[in-house]
């Protein structure tokens, strides 16, 4: 039997990395910066992106000096010319310049958009062969088939970033995935696990984005609140590892200390634990396959004491389900079921609909579709723009009866 030495695993990348962050300003972008700043000998950044906060974005590309600053808004540009003024970086705004931040020559791409507006400049990264470390999850429910089809026609590696799957990532056994019996994804439950259930439709949007574990960006933490999060997870598992659907297992896990876990067929089940803190997993992407020392609190299970863990409630959390018969469905399914998400995230967050209405409008439009497979990147686009259209019309319908 051949053995090897253990692989040193925690030390700094033997050469420099190069990174563009796409999504610089949120939640997972500036966790990222955090960590490359701490290692500013190890990391260059090359290019940066951001949507509104132009402020943040320009002392992000005062700091770190990259090549590229990006703003998605197009309005935004004066204000991000005005700011960079005196330094010697390029700046560009628009989608175009988006898919150019893609594509300039980095190691690695970290992919923080938040949403489908991702898609784009995740493909174009894939399709230059770079590396990806994948926070997007919404790329991979709208695309995930065609996402992969280019990733292996043109070489380059998808790093799971979503804390679950960089879990699974961790402990998945790749050369004998025929041995995995499950995978076990956790989630929190999020604010309203307990919450009485006639209470649920005056939720505000400041209470769904106070996430008991995580701190994230508002989309995300409304996702969290609904559940709608962990089924867009199922789907993101499904696309990430080589198993079936019926393999999936959603736990619920209040604690968030077991990121996820994947059960093998001789009874072994593998786990990944630490504190919920996005830079373990982040730090995981961003150097791998080595370890990078990061200021996350060491996991301290006395004080924790219990860790405990409940079944779903499908019936408090109607978006799994949603999520499962979209999964199963494939073809438009999931890129419909993102959209009116996304679509009824932003009304909610707007005060325009109720919290149990987001996965109503969710129901109802995948209820009202009918559009073909898509078999392209932009089938895919057509089909987010007319979901988003029906979802809106569902939208007006409710708040026409406020
Ligand atoms: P966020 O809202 O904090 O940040 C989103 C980033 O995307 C910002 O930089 C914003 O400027 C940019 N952006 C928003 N709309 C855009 C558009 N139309 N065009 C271009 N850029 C746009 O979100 P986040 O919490 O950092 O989440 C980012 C992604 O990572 C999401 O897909 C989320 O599901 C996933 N994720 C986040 C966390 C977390 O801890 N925050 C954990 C797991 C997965
Ligand atoms: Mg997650």
């Amino acid at each position: 039997m051949e053995m090897s030495a253990p692989q040193t695993t925690t030390s700094k990348p033997i050469k420099p990395r190069s990174v563009s962050v796409l999504g610089s300003t949120g939640s997972i972008g500036c966790n990222t910066l955090d960590l490359i700043a701490r290692n500013l000998e190890h990391f260059s950044v090359v290019a940066l992106t951001g949507n509104q906060n132009v402020q943040l974005l320009a002392e992000q590309a005062r700091i770190f000096r990259p090549e590229l600053v990006v703003v998605a808004t197009e309005s935004s540009y004066m204000d991000l010319k005005k700011e960079l003024s005196g330094t010697n970086i390029r700046i560009a705004a628009g989608d175009q310049a988006l898919e150019e931040a893609a594509n300039l020559n980095s190691d690695l791409v970290m992919a923080g958009i938040v949403g489908i507006a991702g898609l784009k400049p995740t493909i174009t990264a894939i399709r230059r062969g770079a590396t990806v470390a994948l926070a997007n999850k919404e790329c991979l429910v709208c695309a995930g088939n065609l996402l992969f089809n280019e990733l292996n026609k043109y070489g380059g590696t998808i790093l799971p970033v979503d804390s679950e799957h960089n879990a699974i990532f961790q402990v998945f056994d790749f050369k004998q995935s025929d041995t995995v019996e499950k995978l076990i994804l956790t989630a929190s439950g999020g604010p309203f696990r307990e919450t009485p259930i006639d209470k649920m439709a005056r939720i505000t949007p400041t209470e769904a984005i106070a996430h008991p574990n995580w701190d994230m960006g508002a989309k995300i933490s409304v996702d969290s609140a609904t559940m709608m999060n962990k089924g867009l997870e199922l789907i993101e598992a499904f696309y990430l590892f080589p198993i079936n659907e019926d393999q999936i297992e959603i736990l619920v896990h209040p604690q968030s200390v077991i990121h996820s876990m994947v059960a093998y067929t001789d009874g072994s089940v593998l786990a990944q634990l630490g504190t919920p803190d996005m830079r373990t997993p982040i730090s995981y992407a961003l150097n791998w396959p080595r370890r990078l020392e990061t200021p996350s609190p060491q996991l301290d299970l006395v004080k924790i004491a219990s860790l405990t863990f409940e079944a779903p409630d499908f019936k408090r959390f109607p978006a799994l389900t949603l999520a499962k018969e979209s999964l199963s469905a494939r073809g438009a399914a999931p890129t419909v079921l993102n959209a009116a998400n996304e679509i009824a995230v932003e009304y909610f967050l707007d005060h325009k609909i109720g919290f149990l209405d987001i996965v109503k409008i969710v129901g109802q439009t995948l209820n009202k579709q009918s559009f073909k497979d898509p078999a392209t990147i932009e089938e895919v686009d057509t089909i987010d723009k007319e979901a988003r259209i029906i979802a809106r019309e569902l939208v007006s319908s409710i708040t026409s009866v406020i």
